[in-house]
């Protein structure tokens, strides 16, 4: 049985701005890999000048399925589930207070999903989301929640007993991007190679909120950062290919921190952070 991992996102272009090139580098490997995306991202502004035109903020919800699809494929997922929720907006707008916001859903009948698609799936490894201290987005909160949620209940024979056979899933991880060492290393290179660093601001935002720096496990993806960027550029509406994101080049990420960062959230085959491999610890006779 090939090893499986399950990525658990809030919104189309997160799957492709946390922990993407991990997904592809696993692909490569064999790894079967499927994504759950919880909303269809309705709720975000057009954020590429160059897409901002009336008939596609009319279709938002359509193009960004559509880019979502393309993101997924580049990345090499092997297969989408949309759990089709509305984007919950951030707190105290229209948006949020719609009952179909994913944040407005009652935890149970979320989770009740979350549990059969587990089960079905039969991960090995699930990737959810921390609690997110620099962007608090409810539904990423959410999902943080959720994830969290269904790592014990669909391992429980007596919760949901009628969506299938227990499954236990060994290790869940979430994706960050905010781990001092990189944003330290990747900000003074820029800076010594152009004199600019598009770091600046998460800089500033470390050193005055009080962050806690956690332990992470680092995956090598070497080779894999490119393919990754392909998949966020998938993402029009979202990101302008001209933005800052780009400006760091490839190479200079591959050579100077080539890595993505993971922090073990839950485990069932120990607590060991030092690893360079998420399935590390896990027997594929499981
Ligand atoms: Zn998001």
């Amino acid at each position: 049985m090939p090893m499986t991992l399950l990525a658990l996102h809030a919104h189309p272009d997160d799957e492709s701005s946390k922990g993407a090139a991990t997904i592809s580098r696993y692909a490569a490997s064999g790894v079967r890999c499927v994504l759950v995306t919880a909303t269809g991202g309705e709720a975000g502004d057009i954020l590429n000048p160059a897409m901002d035109r009336p008939e596609i903020a009319a279709n938002l919800k359509a193009v960004r399925e559509a880019e979502l699809a393309e993101a997924a494929a580049i990345q090499g997922y092997d297969e989408v589930i949309l759990l089709g929720y509305r984007d919950s907006g951030m707190p105290d707008s229209s948006d949020n207070a719609d009952p179909r916001a994913f944040c407005n859903q009652p935890v149970d009948d979320v989770l009740a999903r979350l549990v059969g698609i587990v089960r079905e799936v039969r991960p090995h490894v699930v990737i959810g989301y921390d609690d997110h201290e620099f962007y608090p987005h409810p539904d990423h909160l959410r999902i943080h929640e959720m994830s969290l949620l269904v790592f014990d209940a669909a391992a429980d024979a007596n919760r949901f007993p009628e969506l299938g056979e227990p499954w236990e899933i060994k290790k869940m991880y979430a994706p960050t991007m905010f781990a001092h060492d990189r944003i330290h290393a990747l900000h003074e290179a820029m800076l010594e190679r152009t004199g600019s660093s598009p770091y600046e601001r998460w800089i500033e935002m470390i050193e005055t909120r009080p962050i806690v720096e956690r332990d992470v496990t680092r995956i090598d993806v070497t080779g894999y950062v490119e393919q990754s960027r392909a998949a966020l550029r998938a993402h029009r509406t979202q990101i302008d290919p001209d933005g800052h994101w780009f400006q760091v080049p490839t190479e200079v990420i591959e050579e100077i921190y080539p890595w993505e960062d993971f922090e073990l959230m839950a485990s069932r085959v120990g607590w060991n952070t030092d690893e360079d491999d998420l399935f590390a610890g896990i027997d594929d006779a499981a």
